[in-house]
């Protein structure tokens, strides 16, 4: 066991993309924060998610003008401070006369086109299918609109290093398993989720950012009634290979009056979701049903000439909504908006919980939730977040970035350079510093995936399974074999920082 004296400003529970984010804030505003991550960043719903920066044009059916307002607003902020890892996308709506009336549509349109300035996307408008169409041939019109597509893991891993280079800690794989008031600070019993070590730090306040687990944590760690009630709804996705060469993206709508979106994701594939069903078990056991699969296969297979099967399918994924419960009759129409709970003692040591949200609202959801702490630090800075570039989004231009890696790394293969690209951005020049030949970045282990950037997420990302480098730091699974994927596990757990991480030597944590 270890005892620390140094005492936080913040400590944040949970490192998903709205732990990640409020860590980042604050610790851009001057506070000492710690986040503590139970597994792996955005190893829980923040990866699992439809990986859109969208407004949502369907919560407009459910009235919600506020939140789509708010998110077509951020859909701009995020497209100029992350331009490597969310990038505009075009997405057409086929027209189904007995779903949804022409003229609705329009209207829906015409306040997404407005209710927020738009800057880089363009308009949305009517549009005719052609006999070339991957649709099937009895549907001849529909519409187009631009919303934005983002890597969801990646921007969890980029908000908290952001947090780092603002002076954050960021400790994956510890678990909050207990928080007291004691003396006027939160007294933290973390358990590190590798070896079971027990150790305790002190913060005057508190974020509850567990996202599917923020209730549960209240009774859990805190011995305190929840102060809102938690709705869970899963959401699963499959992977199959790319349906249709177009680089647009398809909103496809059913009969039950849903919509599902079939999204060009990793250049070979297609993603296909998302579903709405409600959750009762334990978050981190969600995975997608035969009835999920199945609905998804039909809807798909109603709209393209392509058929696709469950033989075609290369991965699932599922995840939980963690929606604040507004007692909607139906899971699909509860509010996607988010609450932000401040409970304290005194004046003292406060918790601010949050309930709810969207990855596209994160940035102002962390903003709000910082103000709400800041009359307790009365020397914090003014928001930030707004204007300032995530690690390796400082480019104006990804045409004139490629230009300059091109000629810095004349011999780094096309197809690596635009991955890497779209990864790190301008992080890829810490990435291959001093490597000058494609020898140098030393074994593959399969899908361009080479030594020198695995150790890299060991070393600057918190990596430390297999799974945080390929499906989270990359996507490079859905071309790895089993043997490959075994590989890479042997190679992480010799890298000294990994067997150091998993000892049970050493282990006072801050
Ligand atoms: C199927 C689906 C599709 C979606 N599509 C979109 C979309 O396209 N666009 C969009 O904007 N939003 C989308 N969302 C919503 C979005 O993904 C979520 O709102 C968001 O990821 C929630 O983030 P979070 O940080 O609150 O929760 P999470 O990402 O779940 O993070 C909470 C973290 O807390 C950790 N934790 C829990 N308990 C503890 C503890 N005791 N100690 C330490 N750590 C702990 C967990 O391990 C977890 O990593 C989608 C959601 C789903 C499920």
């Amino acid at each position: 066991m270890n005892a620390i004296n140094e005492v936080f400003d913040l400590a944040v529970i949970g490192g998903g993309i709205n732990g990640a984010g409020i860590a980042a804030d604050a610790a851009g505003r001057g506070l000492n924060v710690v986040l503590c991550e139970q597994n792996d960043l955005a190893s829980a719903t923040s990866s699992k998610s439809s990986k859109l920066i969208h407004g949502g044009l369907r919560y407009l059916e459910h009235y919600e003008f506020k939140l789509v307002r708010q998110a077509l607003a951020e859909r701009e902020i995020l497209l100029k401070n992350a331009p490597h890892i969310i990038k505009p996308l075009q997405f057409r709506l086929p027209h189904q006369p007995h779903l949804r009336p022409a003229w609705l549509i329009r209207i829906g349109l015409f306040l997404y086109n407005n209710l927020a300035r738009r800057v880089s996307l363009p308009a949305s408008k009517g549009i005719k299918f052609s006999h070339d169409s991957p649709l099937v041939s009895n549907i001849t019109k529909g519409f187009e609109y631009s919303d934005a597509w983002v890597d969801d893991a990646r921007l969890v891993i980029l908000n908290a290093l952001s947090a780092q280079d603002n002076g954050a800690i960021i400790k994956t794989q510890t678990q909050c398993i207990k928080a007291i008031r004691e003396d006027k600070v939160w007294v933290i019993t973390l358990k590190d989720s590798l070896t079971g070590v027990i150790s305790f730090i002190r913060a005057r306040s508190i974020v509850n950012a567990a996202g599917p687990w923020v209730a549960q944590l209240f009774s859990d760690a805190f011995s305190l009634k929840s102060p809102q009630n938690i709705r869970l709804v899963k959401g699963s996705h499959i992977v199959v290979p790319r349906i249709h060469a177009q680089p647009e993206a398809y909103m496809l709508q059913n009969a039950d009056q849903r919509i599902i979106f079939v999204t060009p994701f990793e250049d070979d594939f297609s993603l296909i979701g998302t579903t709405d069903v409600e959750y009762k078990g334990e978050p981190s056991d969600v995975e997608i049903s035969d009835d999920e699969i199945d609905y998804l296969l039909d809807s798909t297979n109603a709209y393209f000439k392509k058929k696709i099967s469950r033989a075609d399918i290369i991965t699932t994924y599922s995840g939980v909504r963690p929606l604040l419960d507004d007692e909607s009759v139906n899971a699909q129409a509860v509010t996607r908006d988010y609450t932000l709970e401040l409970e304290d003692l005194a004046d003292k040591t406060p918790i601010l919980s949050v309930f709810g949200g969207k990855i596209t609202t994160y940035r102002k959801l962390a903003e709000a939730a910082v103000d709400k702490l800041s009359p307790y630090f009365p020397n914090i800075g003014p928001t930030w977040t707004a204007d300032t570039p995530l690690p390796g989004g400082n480019f104006d231009n990804i045409d004139l970035l490629t230009q300059g890696i091109k000629k810095e790394f004349p011999w780094l293969p096309s197809a690596l350079r635009t991955r890497l690209i779209r990864s790190y951005g301008t992080i890829i020049f810490a990435l291959l510093n001093n490597i000058d030949s494609i020898e140098a970045m030393g074994f593959c282990f399969g899908a361009d995936l080479y030594e020198l950037e695995i150790n890299f997420l060991i070393e600057h990302e918190w990596a430390i399974n297999v799974e945080d480098i390929i499906w989270r730091r990359t996507k490079r699974g859905l071309y790895l074999s089993m043997s490959q994927v075994a590989f890479i596990q042997q190679h992480i757990d010799k890298h000294p920082s990994v067997v150091e991480r998993k000892s049970l030597q050493n282990k006072k944590t801050i």
